[in-house]
């Protein structure tokens, strides 16, 4: 028999766990299941990298909700079953144990897998990512005996990752093949500050540098080879190189996609009565000038899970909301609002030797974004500066005597 569910979300991450969150808090009387393929409760995904890997936060304290409060809400949960084919005349999907479960609404909010090396040595043991808790768990698992780590990859995840490990005492290198960590979503003074945060905690980094291979020994990674010839040895190898959306059953129903799977400002996408959201959903983003994103970010997903709610509702909300985004390493903790792609300008607001400062973007004059790093209140009060494009005097911005909410009240 084939169960039916008024609205079936496929995908039990911060997207898909906030759109059943949302539809019972607007007070949806129908039925809602969550299909999952990680075996977990919904949980909070940002801490893999940071508190959880670093042994600072319980499991307990990671999922969103017990499995009590879920039944509660009349939730049902599906776990440990991947969606495999999507049939949208039918709407109806079929699972992995061959369960075929039919909809209403069909919500895809399937994240990710992260990208994977290609060069020899990429699957041997002690090579990871950072995507899941079993992710997470494998490589607490194996930390006893690691003594160096490579990170490869220069993005959030990997300096995190980076950061946690150092703080194990762990000898870590990380290697980036731009000239720069951070060179895709920030400026150059804040990826040169996170580089010397790094160096001062112990961290190599090996910048412009090309990975050819990850080397072997009795079937464990033993280490990093890059192309000048420099192998840097290793226990532990992990690899935070971005991710694949994970759309393909989507795409194979004759959704229009590529780089994600498109959707409109409800999170409509091209099948009908199919939604998108979060990290898999390619839409046109205001604060990218108009242009088709993709956004990884636990604000969006949670943004157009809402969007995704109220148009189930009879809603014709739609979705603008600004982007924002957080990143912890030591004990530093950067807050961004805003897309910086695209800037022509960058104005450094205060010292980055105090380890408290701000980057404001400008583009054509206007801001468009910010990086805060230990700076709570530039990042309050920079918000309306972004959200309203305004456009501001360089020096002004660069003098943190004069507070960003003056410079938003014009
Ligand atoms: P996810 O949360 O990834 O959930 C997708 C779920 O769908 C997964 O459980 C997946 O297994 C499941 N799934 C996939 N395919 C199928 C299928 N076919 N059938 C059934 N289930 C399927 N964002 C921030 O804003 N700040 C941060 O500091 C930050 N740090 C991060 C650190 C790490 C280590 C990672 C991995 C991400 C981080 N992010 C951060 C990004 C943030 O976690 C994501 O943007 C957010 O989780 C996206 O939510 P989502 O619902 O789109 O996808």
């Amino acid at each position: 028999m084939t169960a039916h569910y008024d609205v079936l979300i496929v995908g039990g991450g911060h997207g898909g766990a906030q759109t059943a969150l949302a539809l019972r808090q607007q007070k949806f009387a129908g039925s809602i299941a969550i299909v999952g393929e990680e075996p977990e409760l919904p949980y909070d995904r940002p801490p893999l990298s940071k508190e959880y890997l670093a042994g600072d936060r319980p499991w307990e304290r990671m999922i969103f909700r017990t499995a009590a409060a879920w039944a509660e809400r009349d939730v049902a949960l599906l776990l440990g079953r991947r969606v495999m084919q999507v049939d949208a005349a039918a709407h109806r999907v079929t699972t992995d144990h061959g369960a075929m479960l039919s909809y209403g609404r069909l919500v895809w909010a399937t994240g990710g897998s992260p990208r994977r090396l290609t060069c020899s040595g990429h699957d041997l043991v002690g090579v990871h990512t950072v995507r899941s808790r079993a992710d997470t768990d494998r490589m607490r698992d194996e930390l006893a005996d690691v003594r160096e780590a490579v990170v490869i990859g220069g993005g959030y995840i990997g300096l995190e990752a980076a950061a946690a490990l150092a703080k194990f005492g762990k000898q870590v290198t990380v290697v980036e093949a731009l000239d720069r960590v951070l060179a895709r979503v920030a400026g150059a003074p804040l990826s040169r500050f996170f580089e010397a945060e790094h160096r001062a905690h112990g961290v190599e980094m090996r910048l412009g540098a090309q990975v050819i291979c990850i080397t072997e020994g009795d079937g464990r990674a033993t280490g990093v080879e890059l192309a000048d010839g420099s192998i840097l040895p290793a226990q532990m190898v992990i690899v935070g190189i971005g991710i694949v959306p994970a759309v393909q059953p989507l795409l194979d129903a004759g959704a229009e996609g590529g780089n994600g799977v498109r959707v409109d400002g409800q999170c409509r996408t091209s099948l009908p009565d199919i939604f998108a959201l979060g990290d898999c959903a390619e839409h046109r983003n205001g604060f990218a000038e108009g242009d088709w994103i993709r956004l990884e970010s636990v604000q969006n997903a949670h943004d157009q899970a809402a969007i995704v709610a109220r148009a189930i509702m009879g809603n014709d909300d739609l979705y603008a909301a600004v982007p924002w985004f957080w990143s912890n390493q030591y004990d530093l903790r950067l807050q961004t609002v805003g897309l910086s792609r695209g800037h022509d300008a960058v104005v450094v607001r205060g010292d980055p030797a105090t380890r408290a400062f701000s980057l404001v973007y400008l583009r054509g004059g206007r801001v468009i974004a910010l990086d805060c790093v230990n700076m709570v209140r530039d990042y309050a009060q920079g918000r309306a500066l972004v959200t309203n494009g305004v456009r501001v005097d360089a020096a002004l911005l660069a003098d943190p005597a004069i507070s960003l909410k003056a410079l938003a009240a014009g």
